[in-house]
């Protein structure tokens, strides 16, 4: 039987992935401080699932479990909180970083990085490809998470240079879908509270900034083509290319929620990136991965989500 450490397990995408690697039968150790992950997240696997362990520590600290593969998905990931304590998010992506690889080094286990679409920065280059070196302000208040899942990056291909270890790197591009916070700060979140409670959707700048969505469980399936997959060390890009604009994400929500909240446009924060859309043929290519959820089905898989959540 494998066993699997996946750092971030109780978040948004570690959870699904703790669901994913149980249904594969992985003994799964899940490792989370709770700072944006959550208990609920993973009760229904702590009340029925022997193989699920769960381990509150912060990968700031060294950790010593014995396994086959390492995940690390620890660090907050939304703007409002990887800002919040932006010396936190730095230390977690290096030094979190480093633990998690010195540990898989002990055991000669595989170790896959969770990065992200923002090591391209604000992209000059559209859609963006895995060689794209990216266009990353070094001292904005978006640093701290770039600079850091860039210096995980360095850190994670330097064990595997270095140390000839099994790594890997996954840049994952904006996810949405149940288990999301609803005080995340993220647009899909907050566009969906605000439209359920009759409150005004908040867009930012002129609302003409593009993301592409992908929906949970298209990226789970790439995350674990890319953990069970031989000699391929990525980087690769894992999202989906649909591309949509803030002003038109929320005339969906709006149509989907059959929500008549107005529209209230907020300034734009500071290095936000004016477009963004993963160009994926290596995925589809080394992993034979595409999404295949649409943005409208992911999207009223969420809204009923947020519903139950809060109106019973
Ligand atoms: N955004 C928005 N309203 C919100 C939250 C975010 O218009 O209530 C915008 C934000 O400025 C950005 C885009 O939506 O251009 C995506 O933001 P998010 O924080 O979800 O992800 P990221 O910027 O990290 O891609």
């Amino acid at each position: 039987m494998k066993r699997v450490v996946i750092a971030g397990g109780a978040g948004f995408i570690g959870s699904h992935l703790c669901e994913r690697f149980l249904s594969e039968g992985y003994e799964v150790y899940c490792v989370d401080n709770l700072y944006t992950g959550s208990k609920e997240n993973i009760r229904h696997l702590l009340e029925r699932e022997k193989k699920f362990h769960f381990i509150y520590a912060s990968i700031l600290d060294p950790l010593d479990i014995a396994c086959d593969l390492v995940l690390n998905f620890a660090c907050p990931a939304s703007p409002p909180h990887y800002q919040k304590d932006p010396i936190y998010t730095a230390r977690t992506s290096f030094e979190g970083t480093r633990h998690l690889l010195e540990m898989a080094k002990k055991y000669q286990a595989r170790f896959l990085l969770a990065s992200t679409s923002e090591v391209y920065g604000d992209p000059e280059v559209h859609p963006q490809n895995e060689s794209y070196r990216g266009n990353v302000n070094p001292i904005g208040i978006r640093s701290c998470y770039d600079e850091g899942k860039r210096i995980a990056e360095t850190l994670t291909m330097d064990y595997h240079r270095f140390y000839g270890m099994d790594t890997k790197i996954i840049r994952i591009f904006n996810t949405y879908g149940p288990r999301m916070l609803e005080n995340d700060g993220r647009v899909v979140s907050n566009f969906i509270v605000q439209a359920l409670k009759g409150e005004p959707l908040t867009i930012y700048g002129d609302g003409n900034q593009t993301r592409s969505f992908c929906y949970v469980s298209d990226l789970v399936e790439g995350i674990y083509r890319m953990s069970i997959k031989d000699n391929f060390v990525g980087p690769v890009n894992l999202g989906n290319p649909e591309e949509y604009t803030m002003r038109q994400l929320a005339t969906l929500v709006l149509e989907l929620t059959q929500s008549s909240s107005p529209l209230h446009f907020l300034p734009l924060p500071e290095d936000d990136p004016k477009r963004r859309r993963p160009d994926i043929t290596l995925a589809q290519k080394a992993l034979g991965w595409s999404p295949t959820v649409p943005v409208k089905e992911g999207l009223k898989a969420t809204i009923t989500y947020f519903q139950k959540r809060f109106f019973g």
